[in-house]
């Protein structure tokens, strides 16, 4: 049997991590034929509530599940991790100024980046979910020196998943007939899809809709403001679909994206598409072998330019504002 792969997950307790813990043990990760081993990160208060998870995931008895263990300590929760899932962050709360939010989440993070820099295993892949989770996986980033910065990601797959359904709907064309869809910039309200480049059953995707005032007013703000929506609708944040695409960022960035299509990751800027960097913007990105690629050369007309640009500077600020707090 394989050697099981380390995969640790913090934030183990709350609501992403509940819809996240069984699919990883289940095999939708990292596939069916390989072993884990779940390593669950928590705040101290939150220990019981991962042990009771742990107890439901004993009681799944699933085949590829080799063993959990349960830690406040990053340093026994990384050790040897081979994929970090870094869930748990501050939520901002009412009143709570960026620079607060950004503070607490250095707290959380940097010790975070240390100690995969100093306990993980040598091919570690990150994936940053809990917010503000570009800059947070800068700041993780940041702290790990020894670690190739470029494993260092965060999750656009749900806006990209959005953008995928949303313009399935008003194509009427299935969503495993649409292709090379972008999430550009950063995952917040300024983030950007990108429908230029797409494919819907072949023909161009912007071409096929011809509709711009559908994409600058309809397309484009509910992509970037769903997690509201179903905030309002549901009266609780929209958990699985994140955990959903976590699994799906991971699978894809192990296993590899198909011919002629591409996915959306948040990744260290090589300064492709005039990103500065450095900065953890989302790109269109291809993967094989474990490793992916920004894809080059695509143009970028005058309908996206702006609004590509309006993210990264976002992004750029939250730069400034963690190096100004000495977190970076
Ligand atoms: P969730 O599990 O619902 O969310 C966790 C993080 O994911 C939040 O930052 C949230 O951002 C972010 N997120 C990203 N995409 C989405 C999305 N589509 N929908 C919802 N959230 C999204 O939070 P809970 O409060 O239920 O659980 C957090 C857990 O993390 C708690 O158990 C807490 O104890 C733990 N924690 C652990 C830490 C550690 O291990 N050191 C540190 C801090 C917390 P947003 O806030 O914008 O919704």
């Amino acid at each position: 049997p394989r050697t099981p792969v380390n995969v640790t997950v913090t934030g183990a307790a709350g609501q992403i991590g509940y819809a996240l813990l069984f699919r990883i043990a289940s095999g939708h990760l990292l596939g069916p034929d390989t072993p884990v081993r779940l390593r669950l990160l928590e705040i101290t208060p939150a220990l019981g509530a991962a042990e009771g998870t742990a107890m439901e995931l004993d009681d799944c008895a699933f085949p590829l599940l080799a063993g959990i263990d349960i830690s406040d300590s990053p340093d026994v929760a990384f050790d040897g991790a081979n994929v970090a899932l870094l869930v748990g962050a501050r939520p901002r709360t009412k009143g709570m100024e960026r620079g607060d939010l950004l503070e607490a989440n250095g707290g959380i993070f940097k010790p975070q980046g240390k100690a995969i820099n100093d306990h993980a295993a040598d091919d570690v892949k990150v994936l940053v979910v809990g917010n503000p989770a570009n800059t947070n996986a800068l700041i993780a980033r940041s702290a790990a020196p020894d670690v190739p910065a470029e494993r260092f990601t965060a999750m656009t797959r749900l806006d990209h998943n959005r953008a995928l359904s949303q313009l399935s709907k008003k194509t009427g064309v299935p969503v495993a007939e649409i292709r090379r869809l972008t999430i550009w910039g950063n995952h917040s309200a300024t983030q950007y899809p990108d429908i230029f480049h797409a494919e819907v059953a072949g023909k161009n995707a912007a071409e096929a809709v011809a509709d711009e005032t559908w994409l600058a007013e309809d397309f484009i703000p509910t992509v970037a403001k769903r997690g509201a929506a179903i905030i309002e609708a549901r009266g609780a944040s929209s958990a699985a679909s994140a955990a959903n695409a976590a699994i799906d960022h991971v699978h894809t960035w192990v296993n590899g994206t198909p011919e002629g299509d591409w996915t959306s990751m948040a990744v260290p800027s090589d300064g492709s598409y005039g990103v500065p960097e450095g900065l953890i913007s989302s790109f269109p990105v291809t993967t094989a072998g474990g490793e992916y690629r920004i894809v080059q050369d695509l143009a970028v007309n005058a309908f996206s330019r702006p609004r590509i640009d309006a993210s990264v500077a976002e992004l750029a600020d939250e730069r400034e504002a963690v190096r100004a707090l000495g977190l970076i």
